[in-house]
C-alpha cells in the first residue's frame, strides 16, 4: 500500500538528513501534496559509514515508523527512515533517531543470573532454565496452574507473542496471563469492542491527510508519537487546514496549535463528552439515516446526554460553556472528522465510558469507514496491538470471544488441544489482579517478561514488597538489570530489537518486518528462543501426544499465525515475510480478496457486533458487570455499531484540605516508559535527565514557588521530590512524568507511581494513573513532610506485619472442598426446610407434592456432587445451616405465610445456584470434565427447582398480597 508520491517533494527532500531530533523534535515542515501524498523527508542519524543497511521499524512508540538499521562490524552504527514507509515517509523523531544507542550499552545483561544466599550471581543457561522449570512444576503440582502467573509486555514481536500465548494458555493452563499493555492500551481495545463488537482500529493514518477536522481527546502526539504530530503539523501548515480540537488539562504543543482547547478538571471527561454529544444532537447535526441503518442505542444516548448542558458541564469540568459550544459547533459542521484518544482518556476516571463516547461522536455524524472519517483509539506501546491480537493480554487469540463455544472450538482445533486445556470459564486475570494474587500468596511463580513493574505499576511500595516476598518465585526476562530484575530469583538476558527477526503491528494495523541486523551480546537470547526452550523442557503436548509447539523459527511461527488468523477480524493470511521485505508496511486484514491490505475497516458499514461474531457481549459501563450471551442475543445488534451511554460519576479520590491538588502523570518526548533504553542514549537522557513537577502559574505564585525550586509531592501512598516547572496546566493540578525510576538514582522519590492509586477502570481494568489527590510543599519548608514520610514508612511496616501475621496464621490449602461441602450442606438444609414448611400446611396438597419434588431434586443435586466430594475432599462449615435458621422462621400461617416460606426456600435455591456457579469455575480451571459435567447437571436441577417456585409465585402472590386477610 505505497503512497502515490508527490514528485516535487521527493526531489527536494529525499536526501539523507543527518538529524538528531533533540532540539527540533518534529523537524521542518514539508509540503503537503494532496490526498494520500504526504511528502518524503528521510531523516537519519549515523555515527559511522555502515557496511550494510537492514530493514526494520522503530519500536519506541506505537506509531511504528519504518527505518533501516546501519551496521558496521556486527554493531549498530545508526538508523535512517524509509522514504517509502506509509507511516512516516522517512521521518524519525528524537527517540527513533537516538534510541538504538541503548543496544550498544556496556551494561547489557550477557549471562543469566540466579539468586544465591540473597544475591544475584551469574550462572549458566542450563542452571537458570532447569531451576525455573523445576520451580514451575513444583508450584503447578502442589497448587494448580492457577498459582502460576505471566506478566509480559507491549514490546515483543508477533511471533514471540503467538508462541507465548500457546505456552501460557495451552501449556501452563493458567488464567493469570496479562501484559503491561493493561497499563497503556486495554481501554483502546475495550472501547473498540464495546462499540464495534471487536478490537481492531477502524481508521488509518491516511485519513489525517484528507480530513477537515481532528479531535485529539486526551492525546498528545507532540510528545507521545512525534512523527504523527509532524504529519498533523504539515496538514495544519498546508492550504485547507483542518480544524483542531484538543481535550487536555495541560497546554501541550497540540493544545497550543488548536482552534479550541478544552481543558477539563481531571476525572471529568465523561461529562465533557456527554456535553459535546448533546450539542451535536441539539445542532441537528446527527446523520439520521446512518443512525437508523447502522447503529443501535441512539435513543438511550439522547436521553442520557439531555441534562449535560454547557452550564452543567462547566460546573463539573471547569471548561467555560462558551468554549464547549464552540467545540460543539465545529464537530457539528465539520464535513469530515478524525477522532483520536490516548492515555488522557484511557488512564483517567471512567476510561472505557469516555472512549466509547468518543466513538459515539463519529457515529452520530456518520463519519466512519470513508476517507477523512475515522477513529484512532491509539496504542501506547510499539507492539501492544500484537499483545491483543495474540491473546497475551489476558484475552483470546484472534479476537475470539471466550464466552462463545464456537469461538473456543476454533481455537482448540487450531492448537489441537482438548476444550478444557485452555482456561476460558472465568474472566482472565488482569495485571492488577495478578499482582494482588501474588500479594495474597495465591500466585507463587511469576514470570515477568520485558517490563518493569517496579516502576510502571501504581503504588510502588506495594509492588516492591510483593516482588521481594520470599513466598513468590520471580523470573525476569530483560536486556538490562532493571529495578524489577534486581528483585528477581532468576534473570534471563534477552536480545533487543535489531538482534532478532520478527514482525509487529502499529496503531493503524500496519504490519512491518524487522530483520536481525546484529548478534545479541554475550549469551543473551531472543525471547522467542527462551519461550521455545521453556516449552521443550516442560514437554507440552497436544491432545494426540505430539509436541504442542510445532514451529521452530520466527517465519514458521508467522505462517502458523497466518493460517490461524484466516477469516478472523485480524486476518494476516495474505501477508508473508517476502511481501513485508519488499515494501514498508501492510495493513491487516490482508487476504486473497485484499492482497495489498486494507486501509479502513468498516467501509461496508457492517460491524462485527453479531452475537456469533463479536469478541465480547459488552459490559455495564458504570459497574463493569458483564452482559451475558443470552441477554446480548435478545437484542442482537447484528452488524450495527453500538452507541453506548454513560452518566458522569464523581471519582473515588478527590481533593480535600489535606490533599488539595490533583495529580496526573504522563510522558515527555525524549524518554520511553521507565527509561530502560532511552536513559542509555546520552542525547535523550541529557534532554530530559530528571523528574519535574509541573504546576500552574497561579498556584506557583500563590505558594511563592520559583521555577526549578525543589518540591515535595505527597499522596496517601508515597512521596516524590523534583524541581518545579511552571506551566499553563490548569490551576489545582500537578503533572509528573512517569519515566523516572531508580536504577541509576539512589532514592525512590523520583517515580511518579509512588503516588498513584491501586484503582482501575471497571470495564477495561486499566489502572487510573491520571487522578490522585496530592499535597505540594517546598522541600526547603520545615513542613510536616518528615513526619508524613515517617508515617508512610510506619504504615508500610504495619501493613507488612499484618500481612505476614495473617499468612502465618493461615495454613495454605486448596478450598474446593469448602464449596463442595457448602453445596452438599445447602442441599441437606434445604431438604430440612422443606420438611418444616410442609408440616405447616398439611391441607395444601399441591404444596406438599411440590415440596416433595423439591426435596428429591435437592437430593439429586447433592448426589451429583458426590464424586467430586470423594475426589477433592470436603471441609466442613455451617453456612448452610445458619442460612436455613436465619430464613425459615418458627411459625407462619395462612396465604402470606406460604408466600414468605416459599420466598425463603427460593432464596436457598439461589445460594445453591451461586455455590454451583463458583464450583463450575474451579472445575474448569482444574480441567476436570467429569466435575464440570456434574456441576452443569446439578445447576440444571436447581434451575428446574427455581421454575417451580416462580410458578408458585405467579399463582399465589397477587391473591395473598392484595386481598386483606
Ligand atoms: S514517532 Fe515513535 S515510532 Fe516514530 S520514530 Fe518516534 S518513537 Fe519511533
Amino acid at each position: 500500500m505505497a503512497f502515490a508520491v508527490c514528485a516535487r517533494a521527493v526531489e527536494e527532500l529525499a536526501v539523507g538528513e543527518q538529524r538528531n531530533g533533540i532540539d527540533d523534535i518534529w523537524g521542518r515542515r514539508t509540503p503537503f501534496c494532496g490526498a494520500g501524498n504526504w511528502s518524503q523527508r528521510v531523516d537519519q542519524n549515523l555515527t559511522a559509514e555502515p557496511d550494510k543497511w537492514v530493514q526494520s521499524c522503530c519500536v519506541l512508540c506505537s506509531n511504528g515508523c519504518g527505518m533501516d538499521i546501519a551496521v558496521k562490524d556486527n554493531k549498530i552504527v545508526g538508523v535512517r527512515g524509509r522514504g517509502d514507509d506509509q507511516i512516516s515517509r522517512g521521518r524519525l523523531g528524537p527517540k527513533g533517531l537516538n534510541g538504538w544507542i541503548a543496544n550498544n550499552s556496556e551494561d547489557r545483561l550477557t549471562r543469566p543470573l540466579i539468586r544465591k544466599s540473597g544475591k544475584l550471581v551469574p550462572t549458566t543457561w542450563e542452571e537458570a532454565m532447569s531451576t525455573m522449570v523445576a520451580k514451575c512444576i513444583e508450584v503447578r503440582d502442589k497448587s494448580t496452574p492457577f498459582a502460576l502467573g505471566i506478566h509480559s509486555t507491549g514490546q515483543l514481536f508477533l511471533e514471540e507473542y503467538h508462541l507465548l500465548a500457546m505456552v501460557g494458555k495451552a501449556g501452563l493452563h493458567t488464567n493469570n496471563m496479562d501484559g503491561n499493555t493493561r497499563l497503556c492500551t486495554a481501554t483502546a481495545a475495550q472501547a473498540l469492542k464495546e462499540t464495534f463488537g471487536s478490537d481492531g482500529q477502524p481508521g488509518t493514518y491516511a485519513d489525517i491527510d484528507v480530513t477537515e477536522c481532528i479531535f485529539l481527546a486526551g492525546h498528545n502526539p507532540a510528545h507521545t508519537q512525534t512523527v504523527l504530530w509532524s504529519r498533523i503539523l504539515d496538514r495544519l501548515a498546508a492550504p485547507n487546514r483542518p480544524r483542531l480540537i484538543v481535550l487536555d488539562c495541560r497546554k501541550t504543543p497540540c493544545a497550543e496549535a488548536a482552534d479550541v482547547h478544552l481543558a477539563p478538571k481531571l476525572g471529568t471527561n465523561v461529562a465533557v463528552l456527554n456535553g459535546l454529544l448533546r450539542l451535536i444532537v441539539k445542532n441537528g447535526a446527527v446523520d439520521q439515516s446512518f443512525i437508523a441503518a447502522h447503529t443501535v442505542g441512539f435513543d438511550e444516548m439522547v436521553k442520557t446526554v439531555e441534562s449535560y448542558t454547557p452550564d452543567k458541564v462547566e460546573q463539573i469540568s471547569g471548561i467555560a460553556a462558551s468554549l464547549l459550544i464552540q467545540a460543539g459547533e465545529i464537530l457539528s459542521t465539520a464535513p469530515s472528522l478524525v477522532s483520536t484518544a490516548l492515555q488522557g482518556l484511557y488512564q483517567s476516571h471512567q476510561a472505557t465510558a469516555a472512549s466509547c463516547l468518543l466513538n459515539n461522536i463519529n457515529l452520530l455524524r456518520g463519519m466512519i469507514g470513508k476517507p477523512g472519517c475515522g477513529i484512532l483509539q491509539m496504542n501506547g506501546q510499539p507492539t501492544s496491538q500484537n499483545t491483543r491480537e495474540s491473546g497475551c493480554d489476558g484475552e483470546y487469540p484472534g479476537f475470539l470471544n471466550h464466552q462463545n463455544k464456537a469461538h473456543m472450538d476454533h481455537l482448540t482445533r487450531a492448537w489441537n488441544v482438548d476444550k478444557l486445556a485452555i482456561p476460558h470459564g472465568d474472566l482472565p486475570s488482569h495485571a492488577m489482579e495478578i499482582f494482588r494474587h501474588a500479594e495474597t500468596g495465591s500466585i507463587k511463580w511469576l514470570w515477568i517478561i520485558g517490563t518493569n513493574p517496579a516502576v510502571s505499576m501504581p503504588e510502588l511500595h506495594r509492588i516492591r514488597s510483593i516482588l521481594s516476598s520470599h513466598e513468590l518465585f520471580v523470573i525476569v526476562q530483560d536486556a538490562f538489570l532493571t529495578e524489577t530484575a534486581k528483585l528477581a530469583d532468576i534473570v534471563l538476558p534477552t536480545a533487543l530489537w535489531g538482534e532478532k527477526t520478527g514482525t509487529f503491528t502499529n496503531t493503524d494495523r500496519t504490519v512491518h518486518i524487522s530483520h536481525k541486523a546484529v548478534d545479541p551480546p554475550g549469551e543473551a537470547k531472543s525471547d522467542f528462543e527462551i519461550f521455545l526452550d521453556f516449552a521443550k523442557r516442560m514437554d507440552f503436548r497436544d491432545k494426540d501426544g505430539m509436541p504442542l509447539i510445532k514451529f521452530s523459527d520466527p517465519e514458521g511461527t508467522f505462517n502458523h499465525w497466518r493460517e490461524f488468523s484466516k477469516g478472523l477480524v485480524p486476518d494476516y493470511s495474505g501477508i508473508t515475510y517476502e511481501k513485508l521485505s519488499k515494501c514498508s508496511g501492510i495493513q491487516w486484514p490482508c487476504n486473497d480478496q485484499r492482497p495489498d491490505g486494507t486501509a479502513r475497516l468498516y467501509e461496508d458499514l457492517i460491524f462485527p457486533t453479531a452475537a456469533d461474531r463479536c469478541e465480547t457481549y459488552g459490559h455495564d459501563l458504570v459497574t463493569g458487570g458483564a452482559i451475558s450471551g443470552d441477554e446480548y442475543k435478545l437484542n442482537d445488534p447484528s452488524g450495527r455499531a453500538r452507541i453506548r451511554s454513560c452518566d458522569y460519576e464523581p471519582p473515588l479520590e478527590s481533593t480535600d484540605d489535606e490533599y488539595p491538588f490533583l495529580l496526573t502523570t504522563g510522558r515527555n518526548a525524549y524518554q520511553f516508559h521507565t527509561r530502560t533504553k532511552t536513559a542509555r542514549a546520552p542525547k535523550l537522557e541529557a534532554a530530559a535527565p530528571h523528574v519535574v513537577v509541573e504546576i500552574s502559574r497561579g498556584d506557583a505564585e500563590r505558594l511563592a514557588i520559583e521555577p526549578g525550586e525543589e518540591l515535595v509531592v505527597s499522596s496517601r501512598r508515597g512521596t516524590v521530590k523534583g524541581p518545579a516547572q511552571i506551566t499553563d496546566i490548569i490551576p489545582g493540578h500537578i503533572f509528573i512524568p512517569f519515566h523516572y525510576g531508580y536504577w541509576d538514582k539512589p532514592s525512590h522519590k523520583t517515580a511518579a507511581n509512588e503516588l498513584t492509586i491501586t484503582y482501575w477502570d471497571p470495564v477495561s481494568k486499566q489502572p487510573m494513573f491520571k487522578l490522585a489527590a496530592v499535597q505540594v510543599h517546598k522541600a526547603s519548608e520545615p513542613s510536616g513532610q518528615k513526619l508524613l514520610e515517617k508515617l508512610a514508612v510506619a504504615l508500610d511496616h504495619a501493613k507488612e506485619l499484618v500481612d505476614k501475621t495473617m499468612s502465618s496464621m493461615h495454613a495454605h490449602r486448596a478450598h474446593t472442598g469448602d464449596y463442595l461441602f457448602l453445596a452438599k450442606e445447602t442441599c441437606s438444609e434445604f431438604e430440612k426446610a422443606c420438611d418444616i414448611v410442609s408440616a405447616r400446611y398439611l391441607e395444601e396438597l399441591d404444596l406438599q407434592s411440590g415440596l416433595r419434588h423439591m426435596k428429591k431434586f435437592a437430593n439429586q443435586a447433592a448426589n451429583l456432587l458426590q464424586p467430586a466430594l470423594d475426589k477433592y475432599g470436603e471441609h466442613a462449615g455451617d453456612e448452610g445451616k445458619r442460612l436455613r435458621e436465619a430464613l425459615i422462621r418458627p411459625m407462619r400461617t395462612g396465604s402470606t405465610g406460604i408466600l414468605h416460606d416459599l420466598h425463603d426456600l427460593y432464596m436457598m435455591t439461589w445460594e445453591l445456584h451461586a455455590t454451583l456457579m463458583i464450583l463450575d469455575k474451579a472445575a474448569k480451571a482444574l480441567a476436570d470434565q467429569n466435575f464440570v459435567d456434574d456441576c452443569e447437571n446439578a445447576s440444571s436441577t436447581v434451575k428446574r427447582m427455581q421454575m417451580w417456585f416462580v410458578t408458585q409465585f405467579q399463582h399465589r402472590a397477587a391473591q395473598a398480597l392484595i386481598v386483606p386477610s
